[in-house]
């Protein structure tokens, strides 16, 4: 569409998670934006799409996941890859933050394995990172506004061993970021939303659209 950026025309965009958690989180930071976000399942073919994440960095797999639902469901897709990075074990779980226990672990499960995973290493070694890729697919049938858009942006805190909060979701009841006392969890949602991996890489993202 002549004169009218990606962000200001009303599409139809399937966020490409079925993490209800971070399809919150992308439906707040995207709030300001002319598209009406679908859910994976409400979208036309969106519940046998299925994807491997067996990309090789967490831009590849945003990249696997948007494609894949973009392919199934002929829409634009939106897909986020995130992941934590504790320092001190060489930056895992990394990739593999959600599926280091097996694919069935609760997001409860995985909270408390880390936590147990940390508790070895000293309260001065239990720096982290969290890291959101995103990648935004628009069909070719968009014409000059097709293509690959992708962003990814990090933030770093430290761990603690105490699980502290009740918003949020994942990892957020021990994330501290640098710069705060609360952790993401305990902090309030509109707080999170400005400072944390997933809204600096929104915000990245929008910028390239506009
Ligand atoms: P994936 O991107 O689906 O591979 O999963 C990312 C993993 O990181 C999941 O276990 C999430 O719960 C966790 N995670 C991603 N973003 C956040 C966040 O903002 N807060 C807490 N945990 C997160």
């Amino acid at each position: 569409m002549i004169g009218q950026t990606l962000t200001d025309q009303p599409l139809h965009v399937v966020v490409a998670s079925r993490n209800p958690g971070k399809a919150a989180e992308l439906r707040r930071l995207l709030r300001g934006v002319s598209w009406r976000l679908l859910e994976l399942d409400q979208a036309p073919g969106g519940h046998a799409v299925a994807w491997v994440e067996d990309g090789a960095t967490y831009l590849a797999n945003a990249t696997i996941k948007a494609e894949a639902v973009a392919a199934g469901t002929g829409l634009p897709a939106l897909a986020d890859d995130s992941g934590l990075e504790v320092g001190a074990l060489g930056g895992w779980p990394g990739l593999q933050t959600a599926r280091w226990m097996g694919e069935g672990a609760t997001p409860d499960q995985l909270l408390r394995g880390l936590v147990e995973r940390i508790s070895a290493l000293s309260p001065g070694r239990r720096r982290a990172t969290f890291v959101c890729a995103l990648a935004l697919v628009i069909p070719p049938d968009h014409g000059p506004d097709a293509g690959l858009f992708v962003t990814e942006s990090r933030l770093d805190g430290t761990l603690v061993t105490e699980p502290r909060g009740r918003g949020g979701f994942g990892y957020d009841p021990i994330f501290i970021p640098h710069g705060e006392q609360r952790t993401m969890a305990e902090m309030s949602q509109a707080h999170k939303d400005e400072i944390s991996h997933r809204a600096l890489a929104a915000r990245q993202l929008l910028g390239q659209l506009r």
